[in-house]
């Protein structure tokens, strides 16, 4: 007699039988009795590593610390994750247009956006143990008792912890001494630092450029890609004739050689960040800026990360970047990190026009700027209501990839107790995330009837453009449907004996079993009615 279907090969996940199966029937019954979302940051790790989806960089020769790689499934879930961001603010919108800007760029175009002189964060050293931090963090990481003492020491309230760091800043003798009366520990060490003065450190990484290596011949890599957006203004208001109010919008690498890389992909020196630049009237930029707080909230939604977990902080007066008239900080409930930022939402005014633009003088710009003389082009459009030319205010919505990517696998990672006391790992992608949209399974992989009709409806759906499907013969059926499971793939799609006319019920020939990664639910399904059946649900 040939093999049963599916149903009884299953074994960790047994889905209870309606009845008979006929065509069309559904296993009823997910089989559930309990379901966890993940609770550290240590079991995503885990998953991601183990299932290929995220990697240290330079890891065969020990790593290097605030690079990370995407493996064979991170890389389509991030090549989703940002299709989706760009279909939501560049097609679904007739007010944007998109942009792919080099990386490295002139000196000066980051001395003149600020960068050069602000983009710095205070670092301390540890004499003792010659270890470096970022002052803030290395501060706030510090039991409740010793952050009040420090705090206290440099005559700063601790309900204020900006202001705590700020005074630290500007008092630089009294802050090294203040954190080693305070008694803060070193992170390395655990002991008590002999802590220096807190100095700025830049974050931006040089390169040279060319076969000369003198002072002269060097660039940057980009912080942000924001400042590939301000260079292009003017080619992409003049090729493409728009008119305010519009943005440009643009995904793609930025570095920052970040004190303290931490948290897996949470703090990265090579990081991507999805940008909007949205150029508005002068006085129209604060309607602009609640217009782009709910705009990117639903996007989030959307992406299965719930408001209800994210906070807005309206960021303090002192706590802004140096370009910020405005910004909301949109913070996400990561688990084992707690509130942190996922996205900032900033009314940059006319800082960065203003700057990069020549002839500043004429423009009555309202940000305060240096003056320009390397600019050759002036940065302005038509005003909508007077024609004149004008510097507009930009609101920018800034995510970072990465932190969306953990953001998206933490809400997906989801642990369930089956029926039978068994667990499973699942992850709860939505499907037009998933890396994998189906995995086409043979029941035998080494019967050829079988096989055929597996790889045919593997390469026909595949043509139908949902993503990846993957044709998987790795294992037995129970071990493929936890791998899939575990890796978000939405469904499962056997062919068995029945499908090939060689099983006990003749009906379901030219049939095939779907299974739902969530509910668990199988359906047989005729292979002429798949496409449909999946285009449906994939979309
Ligand atoms: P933080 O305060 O956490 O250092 P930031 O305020 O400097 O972040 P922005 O300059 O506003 O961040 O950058 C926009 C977005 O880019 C952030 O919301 C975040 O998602 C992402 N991002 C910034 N720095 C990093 C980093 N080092 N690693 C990963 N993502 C980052």
């Amino acid at each position: 007699m040939e093999p049963r279907t599916v149903l009884t090969l299953i074994g960790f996940c047994v889905p209870r039988r309606a009845e008979k199966s006929r065509l069309g029937t559904f296993f009823s019954g997910s089989g559930k009795e309990t379901t966890v979302p993940a609770n550290s940051m240590e079991e995503l790790v885990s998953l991601c590593k183990r299932r290929g989806f995220i990697f240290q960089g330079s890891e065969i020769y020990g790593g290097l610390q605030g690079f990370y790689d995407y493996g064979p499934l991170g890389v389509e879930l991030k090549n989703n994750l940002k299709a989706a961001w760009w279909r939501t603010n560049v097609y679904e919108r007739d007010d944007m247009e998109g942009l792919d800007a080099s990386i490295i760029m002139h000196r000066q175009v980051l001395r003149h956006s600020g960068h050069e002189a602000t983009f710095s964060d205070p670092m301390v050293d540890n004499r003792k143990t010659k270890k470096r931090y970022r002052l803030d963090h290395l501060v706030k990481d510090q039991k409740a008792d010793v952050v009040a003492k420090v705090a206290e020491g440099i005559g700063e309230s601790v309900e204020n912890f900006p202001a705590v760091v700020a005074a630290l800043v500007a008092n630089p003798a009294r802050a090294s001494e203040a954190l080693i009366a305070a008694g803060v520990r070193d992170p390395f060490s655990g002991e008590v630092g002999d802590w220096t003065e807190p100095k700025p450190f830049n974050m931006m990484f040089r390169t040279t450029i060319g076969p000369t290596a003198d002072e002269d011949s060097f660039g940057y890599l980009r912080p942000e890609t924001a400042q590939g957006i301000f260079t292009n203004f003017k080619n992409v208001v003049d090729s493409t004739s728009r008119r305010l109010p519009f943005g440009i919008a643009q995904i793609g690498k930025a570095f920052r050689n970040e004190i303290t890389p931490r948290n897996f992909i949470f703090r990265v020196r090579e990081l991507e960040q999805m940008e909007i630049e949205f150029f508005c009237a002068p006085g129209t930029d604060e309607e602009w800026h609640q217009h782009w707080l709910e705009a990117r909230l639903s996007w989030w939604e959307a992406q299965g990360v719930p408001r209800e977990k994210i906070q807005i902080l309206d960021v303090p007066k002192e706590d802004l970047a140096h370009y910020s008239k405005r910004t909301y900080d949109l913070m996400y409930d990561y688990p084992t990190l707690g509130y942190e930022e996922i996205e900032g939402i900033a009314n940059r005014s006319d800082y960065d026009l203003g700057s990069h633009t020549k002839a500043q003088g004429e423009l009555g710009l309202v940000a305060k700027v240096e003056e320009n003389l390397d600019s050759i082009a002036k940065l302005t459009i038509p005003h909508p209501e007077t024609n004149k030319p004008v510097v507009p205010f930009v609101i920018e919505p800034s995510a970072g990839v990465d932190r969306a990517m953990l953001a998206v696998l933490s809400e997906a990672f989801t642990k369930e107790t089956l029926e039978n006391g068994s667990e499973r790992i699942v992850l709860k992608l939505r499907p037009h995330l998933a890396p994998i949209k189906v995995a086409v399974i043979p029941l035998a992989r080494n019967r050829e009837e079988i096989t055929t009709v597996a790889r045919r409806i593997k390469a026909d759906l595949q043509k139908l453009g949902l993503g990846r499907v993957l044709y998987e013969d790795s294992g037995n059926i129970g071990k493929a449907y936890r791998r899939h499971d575990e890796v978000g793939t939405p469904y499962c799609v056997t062919v068995d004996f029945d499908t090939v006319g060689k099983g006990e019920d003749a009906t379901l020939t030219d049939t095939v079993t779907v299974r739902d990664r969530d509910t668990l639910a199988q359906e047989r399904v005729r292979i002429s009615e798949l496409a449909n059946w999946m285009r449906e649900r994939l979309r």
